[in-house]
């Protein structure tokens, strides 16, 4: 009892360390994970923000060609490039000449298709002069829809106090003004080559909200107070260089999404569609040349990354951890149980042995020293005491061979020598010997070998010498623990590949719980029955270690109603 609470103690003691370790672990795997996810989504949003920067910067790039190209032009040859261009560059959706006096050039509004109609009427507050081409504007606004207001004083003006003049009078107003300087132009271009202009370069790009959407207005005016012209981008062409920039591919859980400025996606990278009320994990502005508009990240938490991978493999091998712990501490406490066990057996077996060696050695003195007095003069009690000092030798002839042989088993250094042996003679011979003591304990002896069939039947090849101490070692057993019986039966017969040679008792029989281990050595069973016959505990192991070397086995088996039956199996010669 006071050991199996040590063991408790000390099992307490390496598993509260140990799952204090495992927790702690799993704890440091968690805060890792989160770690690992966090930063994984950092790096998303860097490469967002790397995204944003390459998008900007070709933007930039287009408006700078366009910029050049449009200061590049002749200033002789302007309307007329400008019209090219328009048909021939996918990149330009309109084109037009304004003169800052407040005058359209071009297009001319009196031969205006819808196209062209709109986009006058979108920049109307930018060509009827209220809003000035200035450098380095951001975003101008039309929200009243009459293309009148610009967006930097959108929040302040969005809603217009008072229109002056319908769109369509204005429309009116910029023809005729354009119709009338339409000599003043060419006369300043004129004027350019007698007295040349003074060259300012003066250039800009206006972002335009209109009818919910964002366009874009490029303009150049190379000299002073001179036309000022430009073009407006075409969104469809500009985006189809920019989707060239973004990646092809997202991680496993991300979405990245290309936001205009009312929110509608215009491109998406991954497969899931976000959920309409689903909000992003990170928003960066794409640039400040595309006002309001924005790249969306979106995280399905449950898929992103792999840290949930690592949290996984994390974990399995955390659980091998400790399952490896937990076993190798189960092995240990196992083998110390064990080598506890085999301790206290050896114990034991010297104890007992050196007792089963002190019985008969006492009686073989005794016997012999009373003889040697000469003071028996009785026949008949010398002869008894006689019979009593070879019995004795042959009891512990038998004990030094069980000893001998265990130790020669455990060394695996017993040798067999096999010869031919007829199995009933061998049992006849063996009851005929030990019939003396199987009387001496008024026990019967029954038999049951049936007559061979033919003359080789009970003849097998096998080691005689080792075979008998098999025999004795049951016999023993018999007369040990089932002397309250009546009989012992010794039966023989042919099965298989095996003789089957049978010693069974009608004695008390072993406990259902010992039956397992009585071929353990040291083992013997824990009864009031055992304690009182001397023992080692090696009888029924060396037996059985003997027959598994001969190629058989030894079975217990119980007898129906009380009593015992050890089956020794022994190898049939093999059919040539
Ligand atoms: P030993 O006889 O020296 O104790 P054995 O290995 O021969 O060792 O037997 C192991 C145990 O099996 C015995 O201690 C006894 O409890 C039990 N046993 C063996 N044979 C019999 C039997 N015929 N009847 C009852 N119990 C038996």
């Amino acid at each position: 009892m006071k050991r199996n609470k040590t063991i408790l103690f000390y099992w307490v003691l390496f598993m509260v360390p140990t799952l204090l370790i495992a927790a702690g672990a799993y704890t440091l795997l968690s805060h890792e994970q989160e770690r690992i996810h966090a930063s994984a989504k950092a790096s998303l949003v860097q490469r967002m923000q790397a995204v944003c920067d390459t998008l900007h910067i070709t933007i930039e790039a287009v408006q700078d060609n366009l910029e050049q190209s449009l200061l590049d032009i002749d200033p002789g040859n302007i309307e007329k490039e400008l019209i090219r261009w328009e048909k021939t560059n996918p990149l330009v959706r309109n084109a037009f000449v304004y003169h800052p006096s407040g005058r359209l050039l071009y297009p001319d509004s009196l031969v205006l298709d819808y196209e062209r109609r709109r986009f006058v009427t979108r920049y109307e507050s930018l060509f009827s002069g209220r809003v000035k081409f200035e450098q380095d504007q951001t975003a101008f606004s039309d929200v009243s829809g009459g293309g009148d207001l610009p967006a930097n004083r959108f929040m302040a003006d969005s809603k217009p106090k008072k229109r002056k003049k319908s769109v369509r009078q204005k429309l009116l107003d910029l023809s005729r003004s354009s119709k009338k300087e339409k000599a003043p132009l060419q006369s300043a271009a004129q004027a350019v080559d007698k007295e040349p202009a003074k060259y300012v370069g003066k250039k800009g790009w206006l972002p335009w909200f209109s009818e919910n959407q964002l366009f874009i207005l490029g303009w150049v005016q190379p000299y002073e107070n001179n036309s000022i012209y430009g073009i407006e981008l075409e969104w469809v062409t500009l985006l189809s260089r920019l989707v060239v920039d973004l990646p092809k591919q997202m991680e496993k859980g991300a979405v990245l999404v290309l936001r205009d400025g009312s929110g509608n996606s215009m491109h998406q990278i991954g497969r899931r569609v976000p959920l309409k009320d689903e909000k992003a994990a990170a928003m960066i502005t794409v640039s400040p040349l595309l006002p309001h508009w924005q790249m969306a990240l979106f995280i399905d938490e449950k898929e992103f990354g792999a840290s949930k991978g690592f949290m996984t493999l994390s974990v399995i091998v955390l659980a091998i951890f400790l399952v490896a712990i937990i076993s190798a501490g189960t092995l240990l406490t196992r083998i110390t149980l064990k080598n506890m066990k085999d301790a206290r057996q050896k114990t034991s077996f010297v104890s007992s042995v050196s007792h089963e060696l002190k019985t008969p050695l006492t009686s073989i003195r005794m016997y012999a020293e009373l003889l040697l007095s000469k003071r028996v003069k009785d026949e008949n009690k010398t002869e008894t005491y006689l019979s009593v000092i070879v019995n004795e030798s042959q009891r512990l002839t038998r004990l030094i061979n069980n000893v001998l042989d265990f130790a020669r088993l455990e060394q695996g250094r017993k040798t067999y020598q096999s010869t031919p042996l007829a199995l009933d003679q061998f049992l006849t011979e063996m009851i005929d010997i030990h019939q003396i003591r199987i009387s001496e304990k008024n026990l019967q002896i029954r038999t049951d070998m049936p007559e061979p069939m033919g003359k080789d039947d009970y003849r097998v090849t096998t080691d005689r010498d080792a075979l008998e101490q098999v025999f004795l070692n049951l016999l023993d057993n018999a007369l040990k623990y089932a002397a309250s019986g009546r009989y012992i039966l010794f039966v023989l017969e042919n099965d298989d590949a095996y003789i089957n040679l049978k010693i069974c008792d009608d004695g008390p029989g072993i406990p259902v719980a010992h039956r397992k281990m009585i071929f353990e050595k040291f083992h013997r069973a824990d009864d009031s029955l055992t304690s009182k016959e001397p023992g080692s505990g090696l009888g029924l192991s060396i037996a059985r270690q003997i027959l598994h070397d001969l190629g058989g086995d030894l079975i217990f088996e119980p007898m129906p109603g009380n009593g015992s039956c050890f089956t020794a199996r022994i190898k049939k010669d093999d059919p040539e």
